[in-house]
């Protein structure tokens, strides 16, 4: 079977994070697998539904490696949608209804005080041709529900019908369509939603798996019934854990701090978010992963938790920092040259500082260290200034290599008398600025001779 997932965003906002983790998990998935992914705009909703953010997902998408080879929107397809809705009208299985929302709200409310089960009573079936009629003349419009196979005799006798699959993540599934309301598939304006567009949309594309949030769990129930009254064969379904914050603020409220745009604006390595958007709530350690083929080998959609996928941002900066230690200065020479980092001493100068970013835009902070030195003069007590005096005086000749530093402290120290801590944090003071950093063995040479007597 050639397998085919897809990734359908609603183009109502930017990514964050936690769209992230199905788009991943459906791209690696299809991926491992030797199969495709579709990026499926879920545009019916025309008045949320903005062309700038469908761009903006696409490029957040990239960011991260991902590059589907074919993206549709559903707005280009809704003749496919008609042909659908006519089919589902024909049998008998879509009917026109006419409450506002404020009649089914009542009728909910009710049925709860009387212990019923809230859901729709299916009493616009009982509706003649002229209660329509008069409920048109009034200005009404239809809203069209799916009858949902879930009765007896008539619509009216309910009685327990198991929606079943074998949930990719959850194992398992069995829902019982009686304890659903049928669904709205037509709005009254005669737009479509997306229980219905994307039944029709996954079918006609052939899409092997449906892997989503567990949000959709219900809608896969009720869309199972659809896939079979239009007679389309069923994808596998899998519905993931949701990521949320460990603070319990759920990530739609926090997602502009944490949208891929803001994070990549922040300067987080891709693949440091997409490491977390896929290792939390699975089993295993959550570790920062080099490139999305070795994230691709640790997904396991089994491993992935039935409970919640909770999560600290400021894990991101861990896995941020493990990522960035270990980056070859070819993945950041652009970057460095941006901050100012001369070609020439830009590799020694990034293998002796990556051990101190959390963030590659760290290694400005160091090339300010190296470059200009201390911003303000430290204040050096008695003691400091004698080793600082004899570090002048016995400062080497260039050139200098990773072993100056050695040898010209181990001269001072004789010198001065001073060890250990009173000997090299004077020294560190006057030639960065700063009470810690990089080795100052490697940072020694970038600073060169000149500069080092300047700053003694
Ligand atoms: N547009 C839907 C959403 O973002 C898609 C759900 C699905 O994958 O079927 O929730």
């Amino acid at each position: 079977m050639n397998v085919l997932t897809r990734f359908a965003p609603s183009p109502t906002g930017h990514l964050h994070i936690g769209n992230l983790r199905p788009a991943l998990i459906n791209w690696l998935f299809a991926h491992s697998a030797g199969g495709d992914m579709v990026l499926r705009y879920d545009d019916t909703d025309r008045a949320r539904s903005r062309e700038e953010y469908a761009q903006a997902i696409a490029e957040d998408l990239a960011w991260i490696g991902i590059l589907p080879r074919t993206s549709v929107r559903q707005q280009d397809r809704l003749a496919l949608y008609d042909a659908a809705v006519e089919r589902l009208r024909e049998a008998g299985l879509l009917y026109p209804c006419y409450e506002t929302p404020d009649e089914l709200e009542r009728r909910r409310r009710r049925n709860l005080a009387a212990g019923r089960p809230p859901i729709y009573g299916r009493e616009a079936l009982k509706l003649t041709a002229e209660d329509r009629a008069a409920l048109e003349a009034e200005g009404r419009r239809a809203h069209w529900r799916f009858l949902l196979p879930n009765f007896g005799e008539t619509p009216f006798e309910m009685r327990r019908t198991e929606a079943r699959w074998d949930d990719l993540i959850r194992g398992e599934q069995v829902i019982d369509l009686a304890s659903l309301s049928d669904p709205v598939l037509v709005r009254e304006d005669g737009t479509y939603v997306y229980t219905i567009t994307s039944v029709v949309d996954d079918g006609k594309m052939g899409i092997t798996h449906v892997i989503r949030g567990e949000d959709h769990v219900a809608n896969t129930a009720v869309q199972i019934a659809i896939f079979e009254a239009l007679g389309f064969s069923l994808p596998a379904f899998g519905h993931h854990n949701l990521l949320t914050t460990t603070d319990g603020e759920g990530l739609s409220k926090r997602s502009g701090a944490l949208s891929l745009r803001t994070l990549r604006e922040e300067g987080y390595e891709p693949m440091a978010v997409a490491s977390l958007a896929v290792l939390t709530g699975m089993a295993g350690a959550i570790e920062a992963l080099s490139d999305l083929e070795k994230l691709a080998k640790r997904l396991d959609l089994s491993a992935i938790s039935a409970s919640s996928a909770k999560f600290d941002p400021a894990e991101l900066d861990r896995l941020n920092a493990d990522l960035v230690h270990a980056l070859p200065h070819e993945a950041v020479s652009e970057r460095l040259r941006s901050a100012g980092v001369p070609d020439k001493v830009a590799e020694p100068f990034w293998l002796a500082v990556r051990g101190n970013c959390v963030k590659v835009g760290d290694a400005a902070l160091w090339w300010v260290a190296v470059e200009k030195g201390p911003q303000s003069v430290p204040a050096f007590d008695e003691e400091a200034r004698k080793v600082l005096h004899a570090a002048k005086a016995l400062l080497p000749p260039e050139p200098w290599d990773e072993r100056t530093w050695k040898s010209w402290t181990g001269a001072v120290k004789d010198a001065s008398g001073a060890k250990g801590r009173s000997l090299f944090m004077p020294l560190r003071l006057a030639l960065t600025g700063l009470d810690h950093g990089p080795e100052l063995a490697a940072l020694l040479p970038l600073i060169g001779r000149d500069r080092t007597l300047a700053r003694l």
